[in-house]
């Protein structure tokens, strides 16, 4: 074949193929990578109050703790609500099912905050090759670089719950399969000025340019990921990042047949009440719908 021929047909092909890449970007699929930051949200001017729970021990080494509510200012501008792992499949089928359940409230509520003028951040870890290219991928990933501040050295008790066996509460246990999953929950929408990350130094890089400096966090699972990753609960507390979770769109891995030997439920609940002993308040999506509506 003629070496001009070959070239009329790459240069043909190459339309075909930006010209599928162009659609896919309008279906939100990978876009080719730029090397400019999209558009960032507007900071919109605002602020909720929001009844916040944690636990104080008031006698301290008496290991009595007493629930405590407290009102609590958010400026909308300097708010950023991260959905953590919220990913469309997992290997244990119970987990899949109760996530099921919550995925349309989380939807709703980060549609509202997002409304609001709320920053949005998609976490659905190790799938970021779904994304590449994406507006919302770019937003984080070129946020220009704020190096996390020295960590706060923090007390960190052992979790409530044994999920030594990966916490699947089947029986059978189902098996770890791979790569079952490859990306957020396909329930969840994302939009506008969003932005995905799985990175804790990106996502404090983009809450520093915003001037972000409170982070509510849904998601699962309460006592792995969004408790432990690196822009979890524990990270961002230590990075001195305001954070709050949202206790009822969360859920742990935990097998009632290991200690404490309770119900899943109750599981979750002791893991919460942990994380409001030692490491942040918690709020309700009730009171969230309230107060953003
Ligand atoms: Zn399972």
């Amino acid at each position: 074949m003629r070496k001009d021929l070959v070239y009329a047909l790459t240069r043909m092909l190459q339309s075909i193929c930006l010209l599928a890449v162009g659609a896919a970007a309008l279906a939100g699929e990978p876009v080719t990578p730029s090397a400019k930051q999209p558009e960032l949200r507007p900071a919109v001017p605002g602020a909720v109050r929001l009844q916040l729970r944690a636990r104080v021990e008031l006698f301290k080494g008496s290991g009595q703790w007493n629930e405590v509510t407290v009102e609590e200012e958010f400026p909308l501008a300097q708010t950023a609500l991260l959905l953590c792992d919220v990913w469309n499949d997992h290997y244990c089928k119970s987990a899949v099912r109760r996530l099921g359940v919550m995925v349309p409230t989380m939807n709703r509520l980060t549609q509202v905050a997002r409304s609001k003028g709320i920053q949005i951040v998609h976490a659905p870890s190790n799938f970021m090759d779904f994304y590449t290219g994406t507006p919302y991928r770019l937003r984080a990933q070129l946020a220009p670089r704020a190096p996390l501040p020295k960590l706060l050295d923090m007390p960190d008790p052992p979790l409530p719950v044994d999920s030594s066996d990966g916490g699947c509460d089947d029986v059978p246990q189902c098996v770890y399969d791979g790569r079952s999953y490859v990306r957020e929950h396909v329930g969840i929408e994302i939009a506008g000025f969003d932005a995905i990350s799985d990175d804790g130094q990106e996502v404090y890089s983009l809450f520093q340019q915003l001037g972000i400096k409170n982070m509510l966090i849904l998601g699962v699972h309460t006592n792995m990921c969004v408790i432990g990753r690196s822009f979890g609960i524990k990270q961002m507390t230590r990075a001195g990042v305001r954070v709050v979770l949202v206790r009822d769109l969360t859920d742990t891995m935990y097998n009632p047949r290991k200690p404490p030997l309770v119900s899943h439920d109750e599981g979750t609940r002791l893991v919460v009440e942990h994380i409001e002993k030692y490491w942040c308040p918690t709020v309700t999506s009730e009171e969230l719908f309230k107060k953003l509506q």
